[in-house]
């Protein structure tokens, strides 16, 4: 009478109800599969960080009893999809009935639902238990409301929660601190790294190789910083909570050479792999305010906690609301080709240079940087959302589609038309040179726009205002930017647009 249960690569979370009495009749599924390395180019330690904790979490269900059958990358009875993978394995347990959490990605959604048609026995699907919410609850909250606005669905979210509420009133008078954190950062206060013991991940690498996987990015055992164990993801969150969390909201804007993670906390890969939890997360940084008034201002806690409680279930909202019309949105019209320093990082513009060469190093960027700084470019550059969707899928250490597409093709580039994003997140160098130093060592000079000198990025942003026009003049946030373009005389906006066609013509060349 023998259950498979399916464990997907994003599904290891220890506190499942699934895990919490041993039962020899049920036989747990987990395997590293093509079919999950190669339907985009992943960063090298985004394959290796999953591999390594999905392996390290079958030990430790092992270790509780559990029946696991695990098949690596390179077992030759690994089919490496899961409808034959799933078949094969219920014909060799001769199980009765075939179980599954809930997949986060639509793809695997879909793929699943097939799977479980064609089978000879009983199906089942249950919850992952990670999320605050359910699939459809932004749906329903939304239901009958023409703006779908973050802030009243982290308020409800506050509410129904009790998080950083005194009564029914937030904590410290406010709902939300945005304003009091955007400082730039100059050294000061210092960041103390992290002491989480390196992972020896050289013969993940190896067997990645060895298969012909295409990846990108590099890995050594200086990058590799992911915590790919609960232990290690539980001491991750001590340390942001302790070094980092006092000065979180103020520098979460900040941008600095050579700093690539800041204030930030780097949770991102064991939030979305499922090694922690959302609400044990935000239950600790509550604790951390309460305990620590003195260290920790109410704008670091409600700045971070919105983060996970907001933004982070919003877009899970968004998600399942929009899916599957969302992956086609290209309400922008933009058709251009990613440019191909996105892939190198060999560009003159520092910004980009910077923001790039950090993320194939280390598979990440902060959220600033790959809103402002390659989705800003992007953007500007009329990308293809297509495009622009498969290098951060790709790219980013905790990149999964329910996460990725809502921020890339909604909030960074605005091609749902303005679902998601009240407007463009588009600027000129001045936005750059404001919360960053990088333009301090780059060859071109933010203050201008035309001319050798001149920063590209400011041609750019006038011709994308002029381009889009019929888009975007309309839209009462934009009414500021509109007036300054119509106040440039033709022929100084001729010369911005034949600078910006020049930049969008060879990319390579700047
Ligand atoms: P912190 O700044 O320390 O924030 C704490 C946590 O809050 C994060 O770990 C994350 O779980 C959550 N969070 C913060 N911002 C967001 C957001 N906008 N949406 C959802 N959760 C958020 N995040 C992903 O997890 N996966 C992605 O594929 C992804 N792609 C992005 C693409 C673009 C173009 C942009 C602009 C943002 C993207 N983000 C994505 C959101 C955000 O940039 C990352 O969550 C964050 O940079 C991860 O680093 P951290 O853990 O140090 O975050
Ligand atoms: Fe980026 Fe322009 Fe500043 Fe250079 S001058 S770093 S290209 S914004």
């Amino acid at each position: 009478m023998k259950i498979l249960r399916l464990i997907l690569g994003d599904q290891l979370n220890a506190n499942h109800s699934w895990f919490s009495t041993v039962d020899s009749e049920v036989v747990y599924l987990m395997a590293e599969m093509r079919q999950e390395t190669d339907y985009v180019t992943h960063h090298i330690q985004k394959i290796i960080a999953f591999f390594a904790a999905m392996r390290y979490f079958a030990a430790f269900l092992d270790k509780q009893g559990h029946h696991v059958r695990y098949y690596k990358l390179n077992d030759p009875k690994n089919p490496q999809n899961l409808p034959e993978l799933i078949k094969q394995v219920l014909a060799e347990t001769k199980a009765i009935q075939f179980e599954y959490q809930l997949p986060d990605e639509y793809r695997l959604d879909n793929q699943l639902r097939e799977i479980s048609a064609s089978l000879a026995v009983v199906s089942r699907s249950v919850d992952t238990e990670h999320f605050y919410t359910h699939r459809d609850t932004l749906k329903v909250f939304f239901e009958g409301k023409k703006q779908l606005l973050m802030e009243s669905f982290y308020r409800m979210m506050r509410r129904k929660h009790g998080v950083l509420m005194q009564g029914d009133q937030p904590f410290g008078g406010q709902w939300n601190y945005d304003h009091d954190n955007r400082k730039k950062w100059s050294g000061n206060p210092p960041i103390l790294a992290h002491g989480i013991p390196y992972i020896e991940v050289t013969h993940l690498e190896t067997e990645i190789k060895t298969a012909g996987i295409t990846t990108l990015g590099q890995v050594n055992a200086r990058n590799f910083i992911w915590p790919v164990t609960r232990l290690a993801a539980l001491q991750l969150l001590d340390y942001f909570c302790k070094v980092l969390l006092p000065n979180f909201g103020t520098y979460q804007d900040a941008m600095c050479q050579g700093e690539p993670f800041l204030f930030h906390s780097k949770l991102s890969f064991a939030l979305n792999a499922k090694l922690l939890g959302p609400q044990e997360v935000v239950v600790r940084i509550e604790q951390e305010y309460h305990n620590r008034p003195d260290e920790i201002h109410i704008s670091q806690a409600e700045g971070f906690i919105r983060q996970i409680l907001g933004w982070r279930e919003y877009m899970r909202g968004i998600y399942w609301r929009e899916m599957p019309l969302y992956e086609q949105c290209n309400k922008l019209e933009n058709t251009n080709p990613l440019p191909e320093f996105y892939w190198t990082g060999n560009t003159h513009m520092n910004c980009l240079k910077q923001a790039i060469t950090q993320s194939l190093e280390t598979a990440y960027a902060h959220h600033i940087q790959r809103l402002m700084i390659t989705g800003n470019f992007a953007l500007l550059m009329q990308t293809h959302p297509n495009e622009v969707d498969a290098w951060y899928l790709g790219i980013y250490i905790d990149a999964l589609q329910w996460v990725e597409i809502t921020n890339t093709r909604g909030m960074s580039q605005f091609a749902d038309g303005g679902l998601l994003a009240t407007k463009p997140y588009i600027s000129s160098a001045n936005y750059i040179r404001n919360m960053s130093n990088y333009c301090n060592n780059c060859k071109y000079n933010p203050k201008e726009a035309l001319g050798d000198n001149a920063c590209p990025f400011n041609a750019l942003y006038w011709n994308f205002l002029a381009d889009k026009r019929q888009f975007l003049s309309r839209n009462p946030r934009m009414g500021m930017m509109y007036k300054l373009l119509d106040k440039k005389n033709p022929e100084e906006l001729r010369a911005l647009q034949e600078k910006a066609a020049a930049v969008m013509a060879h990319p390579e060349r700047f």
